[in-house]
């Protein structure tokens, strides 16, 4: 007998072929079958006539077969399938192309639902590749899957209501009754059987609500989970009475009003014995590095190590340089682990982090490696931490006793988003840049104007001055984009062939991309010419122009993060945008970022423009992936799942009662491990 968690070969006409086409697409269970919910629908609903069809367009008519003409081969073969069809008053040809066994089953006198595009010629109308139902079928609504070669729609379709058949013998609900009418909710059946063969348009809605809702649910229950379960733990108390003030003085800067801001509420969260778990928000040249410094010489003075995790060995380079000119005056020991680093080197200091003899540990995920231990790890401060995992961060995390976490992102997120991604997190928000910094001067333009804006990077080269170039690809591909390999090979023959070019991108080795860096950062190349492998927190506070080529293929926060390469010096400073995307959004775009530096602004633009999805889809977020949500869920959606989750955390913390034993179970499934401990 097949359940609902058993083997998708368990399934009545499922053998081991068809099972094997299923785990293809990640379909291991019945349930997981149920789970995989239609892409899209063709509603063959809204049925008109021949001649009302309008040509060069999708339109769904109800036709009878009226004779069905001999199959044709032409010299290339391709198979050409012609029937006449009526609507009763009109003929219309369907025509179908190298898809005989859809066109077998069309019966000459049976009248079907006929989805397709209708064109018009000096013969009359016609209707190619449609996809049809028959006319006695009840549901118009037909749902699309995601296939694999040998799995049809008609199959999956057949399975899935054989899966549902199951699934009524053994029916459960995560949600109360309460919670669903609270939120507006249908049940879990009702919305499992509306994803998949719904009666209108509206039911699918309501159906991928509630399936959005649960998916959303669980991932801020997951997140809450996971702080109540780090809020358990102690930490290191450190000691409110600790001076500090000694080394903010010997900053080369004043701190800013929120960087005070945040220094005080991170120095709060160090003196609890509840580990911090804390997200630092800030624009690009914000000045977090500053106040991670802080933290660290906090740390170190009450005897506690501190690491900082970078997401590329650059970047952990500079923190490294950065950190030890501001902490190694006052007797802080800082280093630097890497993975390029020789074993020799690694163990070394390996050896000296387990016998305490430094204080501040700086480097990439080598780090967090099994074999790097500690002597008092009590802080742990990750950057841009967009690009490090759920996972990566408790791993991180199970190091120390239970350190303190500080997290530090440079891509403002909105709100509601933040506290979506970062539900198990606190959040400090740097929004004032350090005084006197002057805003980039962004202008977007056309590939036309390409010789001009050398002119313009060419004044600053000459000014002493570098430059950034950056396009999408690394090397040329079949699309028209923009790579970096033949465009740095072109400009050095043309534009700038009086000038040292050099390129980044992330397939050369970390070795290869440091000196390169190192070269850049000394002032010994003028252009840099590179992939968005420079978005992330490189500060050469001399380079003052960035060209970004094919401007329509990237995130307006991600062109935000990029421009933040440069303004970072006492100079005016340019961002210049290309692109010959002429259509209004694209203009919209580029508009945006010419108005604005506020990084949480255009992260709000973005939201709005390209709506959670894309957030979501983005793989950087480093969260468990979502079936339904990014499809489909809306700001209002996510608000009410966090706080519906919020409610259900009150009343349970870890979800231990019975009733809510099948929220546990989706939770648990969801991360994919038992976070739940
Ligand atoms: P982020 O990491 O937030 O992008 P950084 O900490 O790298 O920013 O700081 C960017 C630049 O601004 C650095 O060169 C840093 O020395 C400088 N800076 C930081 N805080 C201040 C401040 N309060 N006043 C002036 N300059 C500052
Ligand atoms: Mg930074």
């Amino acid at each position: 007998m097949s359940t609902l968690f058993s083997d998708i070969e368990s399934l009545r006409g499922t053998g081991k072929v068809k099972a094997e086409k299923y785990r293809k697409i990640g379909i291991d269970s019945v349930y997981d079958l149920i789970c995989h919910f239609p892409k899209k629908y063709f509603d063959f609903h809204c049925n008109v006539s021949v001649q009302n069809a309008i040509t060069d367009e999708y339109n769904c008519i109800k036709l009878k077969i009226v004779s069905k003409l001999p199959i044709h081969t032409t010299r290339n073969n391709l198979i050409i399938c012609k029937a006449i069809a009526t609507d009763g008053i009109e003929d219309i040809t369907v025509t179908m192309f190298n898809n005989i066994y859809a066109f077998q089953y069309l019966r000459t006198g049976y009248e079907y639902y006929m989805y397709g595009k209708v064109t018009e010629n000096l013969y009359g109308k016609e209707m190619t590749s449609p996809i049809y139902i028959h006319a006695n079928e009840k549901n118009h609504i037909q749902p699309q899957y995601r296939l694999t070669q040998g799995l049809t729609v008609n199959m999956v379709k057949a399975d899935v209501k054989q899966a549902i058949g199951i699934m009524h013998n053994e029916p459960f609900e995560t949600l109360s009754e309460d919670i669903r009418r609270k939120y507006s909710l249908e049940t879990l059946m009702w919305s499992l059987e509306n994803i998949h063969f719904p009666k209108s348009m509206k039911s699918a809605e309501q159906a991928k609500k509630r399936l959005a809702f649960d998916e959303l649910l669980r991932l801020q229950l997951g997140m809450l989970i996971m702080r109540k379960n780090s809020e358990k733990h102690t930490a290191f108390k450190m000691k409110k009475s600790t001076n500090i003030s000694d080394f903010i003085k010997s900053l080369p800067f004043r701190l800013t009003g929120d960087q005070k801001k945040a220094s005080a509420e991170i120095i709060g969260d160090l003196c609890s014995d509840i580990p911090m778990n804390r997200l630092l928000q800030g624009d690009v040249g914000s000045g977090k590095t500053a106040v991670a410094s802080i933290a660290c010489y906090f740390a170190t003075k009450n005897g506690i190590q501190s690491a900082l995790m970078a997401p590329t060995e650059i970047l952990a380079t500079q923190h490294y340089k950065t950190l030890s000119g501001f902490l190694e005056p006052f007797g802080v020991r800082v280093c630097l682990l890497t993975g390029s680093m020789t074993t020799k080197k690694k163990s070394q200091i390996r050896a000296e982090i387990s016998a305490g003899n430094y204080d501040v540990i700086i480097g990439t995920h080598a780090i967090i490696q099994k074999d790097v231990e500690y002597k008092s790890l009590g802080l742990v401060i990750t950057d841009e931490q967009h690009r490090f995992g759920v996972s990566q961060r408790s791993a991180l995390a199970e190091k120390g006793d239970m350190p303190h976490k500080l997290v530090m992102s440079a891509t403002p997120i909105p709100r509601t988003l933040a506290l979506m991604i970062y539900g198990d997190l606190d959040i400090s928000v740097i929004k004032q840049l350090p005084a006197g910094r002057k805003p980039v001067k962004t202008y977007a333009v056309t590939g036309r104007v390409r010789s001009r804006v050398f002119n313009y990077i060419r004044q600053y080269l000459d000014d002493g001055k570098q430059a950034y170039i950056v396009c999408p690809m690394i090397e040329d591909s079949e699309s028209d984009l923009f790579a970096v390999k033949s465009y740095a090979e072109n400009v050095m023959k043309s534009d700038l062939k009086n000038y040292n070019v050099e390129i980044l991108h992330g397939k050369m080795s970390a070795q290869e991309k440091e000196s390169v860096m190192q070269k850049f950062h000394d002032g010994k190349t003028d252009v840099l010419i590179c992939t968005t492998v420079v978005e992330v927190g490189v500060d050469v506070p001399n380079a003052s122009v960035i060209v970004i080529e094919n401007a329509e293929r990237f995130g307006l926060s991600q062109i935000h993060q990029l421009r933040g390469r440069v303004g970072r010096g006492q100079s005016e400073s340019s961002c210049i945008l290309i692109t010959d995307n002429t259509s209004e959004e694209c203009r919209h775009r580029m508009q945006i970022m010419s108005k604005t530096n506020d990084g949480f602004e255009i992260s709000e633009e973005d939201l709005k423009l390209r709506g959670p999805g894309d957030f979501f889809g983005n793989a950087q977020h480093g969260l468990p992936p979502m079936k339904i949500a990014d499809l489909s869920c809306n700001i209002q959606l996510m608000n009410d799942a966090r706080q519906c989750a919020t409610e259900i955390i009150a009343d349970d913390p870890l979800l231990e009662k019975p009733y809510n034993n099948p929220l546990r179970m989706e939770v648990i499934r969801l991360f994919d491990k038992d976070i739940i401990g």
